[in-house]
């Protein structure tokens, strides 16, 4: 282990981050579970990627089939990349029936930024001030948390909003929300940026995703189409029915979109990402742009995606994230009335989780609280990690085959740590 480290260091250079104070060495997965170097055996409550479960056989299956039989790129002709972009428009609202495929979520909202600029003629763009959206160098600007000091001066087409917050500072219809959009629309086009697009993961799961009513976003929606932008809906994590209700997050909150990027989950860890848009934003961004992706939408990783589309239809694992979720939300509210240090419960679906707090009264966070709850956890078998504003919210988004025995486990070690933790217990 310390030699890995070593020449994790070495190799990688400094700042590369790892989970834990003692890092996990994981060499195999199946399923929801992952086993260690030296055989422990762990609940993945964390990893949202393998979308249909650790080294799918399914998955495994369609990969090596193409991967046996071509894997070339989208200049030739070739059924695979047709027959997934018209089952993955299927599943979308009209008008959203066009789509670019991308190795990375990155690249997807990269392509996303560049759309709002070839349909608006204008550059600003208004994040929230706790999310994630990639790592491009304009892409890598709307992230406050590792905003980066240098980075070609493109900081100035951004404005970030306060995110939304619904335990310290509830939003109940998201008219808060629409007002600080239109304070930073006024103010780009004060400074001659000009107002291109909102770019919002609907669920806000970096941001700690917060309980929400149904159409929560559509005031933000209006007013961006009143001012002329573009709704960029990341659904990079929220996506292909993590939320459990909707196969698609933005369709819970009452909006559709002009662009919804993907990635993460869509190929279950083969890097297959893309966007879906609409005919006429495709057309001019591809008037405006000359856009190929020499990996992007090649044969194996359609044949990749789809068979996590099948997977997702045949074991009816929205509906699972549906129920999961249910019984998450419950199991997690009996825990808080036994222990205070849990200030809030929250769930969409296959996400969940639980705010610490270091009182009730005063809603402090209590994120160094959190962070030995996640070791703690991990010493237990359990991964599971920690994020919002304050990274003391619980991040619990298991592969969507996660199943109630799972949950049970998971709850009932939560339990221990928790008791053991306060004097509660
Ligand atoms: N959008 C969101 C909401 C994300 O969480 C992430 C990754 N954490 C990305 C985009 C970037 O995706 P990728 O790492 O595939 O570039």
């Amino acid at each position: 282990m310390t030699d890995l480290i070593a020449r994790r260091r070495a190799l990688l250079g400094p700042n590369v981050s790892t989970f834990y104070d003692e890092p996990v060495h994981i060499v195999r997965g199946e399923g929801v579970w992952l086993w260690d170097a030296e055989g422990h055996r762990y609940l993945d409550c964390y990893n949202n990627v393998p979308h249909v479960g650790h080294a799918n056989p399914r998955v495994i299956e369609a990969l090596c089939r193409q991967a046996s039989t071509l894997n070339t790129h989208t200049r030739y002709l070739h059924d695979g990349i047709l027959d997934y972009v018209e089952r993955l428009t299927a599943t979308f609202d009209d008008p959203l029936s066009t789509a670019i495929l991308t190795c990375t979520g990155s690249e997807a909202n990269d392509i996303a930024l560049r759309m709002a600029e070839a349909m608006t003629g204008k550059r600003g763009i208004i994040a929230t001030d706790a999310t994630y959206h990639g790592n491009t160098a304009l892409v890598s600007h709307l992230s406050k948390s590792n905003e980066p000091e240098v980075g070609f001066g493109l900081g100035q087409y951004v404005r970030h909003v306060e995110a939304p917050d619904s335990y310290r500072s509830p939003d109940p219809d998201g008219s808060r929300f629409a007002a600080h959009v239109a304070r930073a629309i006024a103010d780009l086009e004060a400074a001659g940026v000009g107002f291109a697009a909102l770019i919002v993961c609907p669920l806000f799961l970096n941001e700690g995703f917060p309980t929400q009513n149904a159409g929560w976003l559509r005031p933000a929606a209006e007013l961006v189409r009143r001012a002329g932008g573009l709704l960029i809906c990341d659904e990079v994590q929220s996506g292909f029915g993590r939320c459990g209700s909707r196969f698609w997050a933005h369709q819970k909150q009452g909006v559709t979109p002009d662009v919804v990027t993907l990635g993460k989950p869509m190929g279950n860890g083969h890097p297959v990402a893309g966007l879906v848009t609409t005919p006429e934003i495709m057309a001019r961004f591809r008037q405006a742009f000359r856009y190929f992706n020499t990996f992007g939408g090649n044969p194996v990783s359609c044949a990749v995606a789809m068979a996590v589309l099948d997977e997702l239809r045949d074991n009816d694992l929205q509906h699972n994230a549906a129920r999961i979720g249910q019984m998450a939300q419950q199991r997690l509210t009996q825990l808080s009335t036994r222990y205070a240090v849990i200030g809030d419960v929250r769930q969409s679906g296959m996400v969940f989780g639980a705010e610490f707090v270091l009182s009730r009264d005063s809603k402090a966070p209590a994120p160094e609280f959190a962070n030995r709850v996640v070791n703690a956890m991990r010493h237990r078998g359990i991964l599971l990690s920690r994020l919002g504003r304050h990274k003391n919210t619980l991040k619990i988004r298991p592969p969507m085959p996660f199943g109630a025995d799972h949950l049970n486990l998971l709850i009932d070690t939560l339990d221990e740590v928790l008791a053991e933790m306060t004097e509660a217990g």
